[in-house]
């Protein structure tokens, strides 16, 4: 079972996460916890050393991540999948169609297209947007924002309205749940979208 966490900076994917890894590992089932980028070596070098440095040009950038896509599938996420784990990735296709097709307007349908191209067409059996609005987002951020999270807000409302365009689409692969709830009641929400999946 493949299950992606999407959103925007702040809205709670990695808590989340967390909180789901503890709840289907309390059902038995083997959980692979990773995130794009960074879920590999390869990723964490991306991530650190390339990525979230120096001003870079959309399209690099999206074949970049593509690039990080890639490699995560090949050596980490198909292997788990194989031998029956959960993989539960923070982020994944999604979040290059919104940031990069909607966000920095190269087109979703580009970028989908160069994603599924990246995975072998490996789409997840569930994704779950946590929906949060670009101002509570901003407010939840602490630290030094990074170069993303410098965009101002109507780059992030781009991204929101990119997530909730392919929820829309496909509504039978995706649960948006409403992200501005407490953390337990987020999890309950991620849970029952996901417990018919699981046959429970
Ligand atoms: O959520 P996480 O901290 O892993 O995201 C890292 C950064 O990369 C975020 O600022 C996010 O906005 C950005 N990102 C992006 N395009 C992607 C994935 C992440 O711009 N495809």
């Amino acid at each position: 079972l493949f299950i992606a966490l999407e959103g925007g900076d702040g809205s709670g994917k990695s808590t989340q996460a967390r909180l789901l890894q503890e709840w289907l590992e309390g059902h038995g089932c083997e959980v692979v916890l990773t995130r794009e980028p960074g879920g590999t070596e390869l990723g964490r070098t991306l991530r650190r050393e390339v990525l979230h440095g120096e001003d870079l040009d959309p399209r690099t950038e999206a074949l970049l991540y593509a690039a990080d896509r890639a490699h995560h599938v090949h050596t980490l996420v198909r292997p788990a999948l194989v031998r029956g784990a959960v993989v539960v990735t923070d982020r994944y296709i999604d979040s290059s169609v919104a940031y990069q097709g909607a966000g920095r307007r190269l087109g979703r349908e580009e970028i989908r297209e160069l994603s599924l191209w990246a995975t072998g067409g490996l789409l997840p059996d569930l994704t779950v947007v946590l929906d949060l609005d670009a101002a509570t987002a901003a407010a939840r951020r602490s630290g030094e924002p990074d170069r993303l999270e410098r965009e101002p807000h109507a780059f992030h409302e781009e991204v929101r309205a990119g997530f909730l365009a392919l929820a829309d689409a496909e509504p039978d692969r995706y649960a948006v749940v409403d992200a501005s709830l407490p953390p337990q009641d987020v999890h309950r929400a991620v849970v029952a979208a996901l417990s018919p999946l699981l046959g429970l």
